[in-house]
């Protein structure tokens, strides 16, 4: 922040600051800018990106179950065939992808694009964009590709519209699995991953095994509501302590990250399927962003503070 100093404009010295745009010759290269100005006052650094490295983003959403972490993420369903959602009511998801591939289009340069999209649920991985009925997939470790998730389809788009509808092909697949027809509809986490290359790589087999171009994962975190709110019962209580367990894990690998004094390689990544999978995205090379989502309600209001407390934990 570039706060006036006390005597304010009246000072006899006074320092600005002036960030000028991207050159052509920046932007052919490939090069990302890194300095921002948000307004009169804030000067914002990111992290430096080499262009040749691998380099990811991670949005999350969280909060509790009926918050808004879906429509925060993919906007308003659909209201009919051919009614399109107003573009000022798109998610974060639209607009990420008709921006890269605006992006993409402009650059000239080719580029290799794939997607893959799958949900966590009880601790087991299920692909969304599968051929066949989904079936628990394992996630599996090594050297070069980290952790990975052995035979998930990887899909190669060229356009906003196939994008869009592997989004929609995910959506409806989540939306009508059997789990979700009961009253707790979100008790799965959902991972869209983006995969941005050159087009002389070899197209990855799974995600893992993508080192270099960039990465976009968007996380649909599964309602963050406590076991006795929801009242479960068996299989329920299953999936509400498996939930909690994705979720601590997560806020705990979170706020390790965030700590100076820790070093990565003590990052507990291995302790679920979800912060398993989002290990390269947050303990390498990236930025990420959580949106915490919570309802206006009274009703809601023990669950809204509790959303806030984990979102102060993991600042
Ligand atoms: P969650 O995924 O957290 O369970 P949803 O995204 O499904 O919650 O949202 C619950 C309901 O609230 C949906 O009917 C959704 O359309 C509505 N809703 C959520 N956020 C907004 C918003 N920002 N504006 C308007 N309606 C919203
Ligand atoms: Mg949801």
């Amino acid at each position: 922040s570039l706060e006036q100093g006390p005597e304010g404009p009246e000072t006899p010295i006074q320092v600005v600051l002036r960030v000028r745009p991207m050159s052509a010759a920046e932007l052919r290269r490939g090069e990302q800018s890194a300095v921002h100005c948000s307004g009169t006052r804030t000067l914002q650094i990111l992290p430096h990106t080499p262009a040749a490295r691998s380099f990811s983003c991670t949005v999350f959403t969280f909060g509790q179950t009926g918050s808004g972490k879906t429509y925060t993420l993919t906007g308003p369903p659909p209201q009919g065939e051919g009614v399109p959602v107003p573009p000022s009511l798109a998610g974060i998801m639209q607009r990420t992808f008709a921006w890269l591939l605006d992006r993409v289009q402009h650059l000239g340069a080719p580029v290799s694009l794939h997607a893959s999209y799958l949900e966590i649920y009880n601790e087991q991985v299920l692909d969304l964009l599968s051929l066949g009925s989904p079936r628990p997939l394992p996630v599996r470790w090594n050297k070069t590709r980290g952790f990975y998730v052995e035979q998930l389809r990887v899909v190669e788009f060229g356009s906003l519209g196939a994008l869009m509808e592997l989004l929609q092909m995910g959506l409806s697949r989540r939306r009508s699995s059997a789990h979700t027809l009961n009253q707790a509809s979100s008790r799965s986490h959902a991972l869209l991953t983006l995969h941005i290359g050159r087009q002389s790589q070899m197209p990855p087999v799974d995600p893992g095994e993508h080192p270099a171009g960039g990465k976009l994962c968007f996380v649909d975190l599964a309602g963050s509501e406590k076991v006795a709110a929801t009242g479960s019962r068996g299989e329920l209580m299953l999936e509400a302590n498996s939930i909690n367990r994705s979720l601590l894990a997560l806020g705990h690998c979170i706020s390790l990250l965030l700590d100076p004094r820790r070093k990565q390689s003590h990052i507990p990544f291995r302790d679920s399927k979800l912060t398993k999978l989002l290990a390269d995205s947050l303990g390498g090379r990236g930025v990420t962003l959580m949106v915490a989502c919570v309802s206006p309600s009274a009703q809601c209001l023990p669950e809204t503070l509790s959303t806030l407390r984990y979102a102060s934990r993991a600042q």
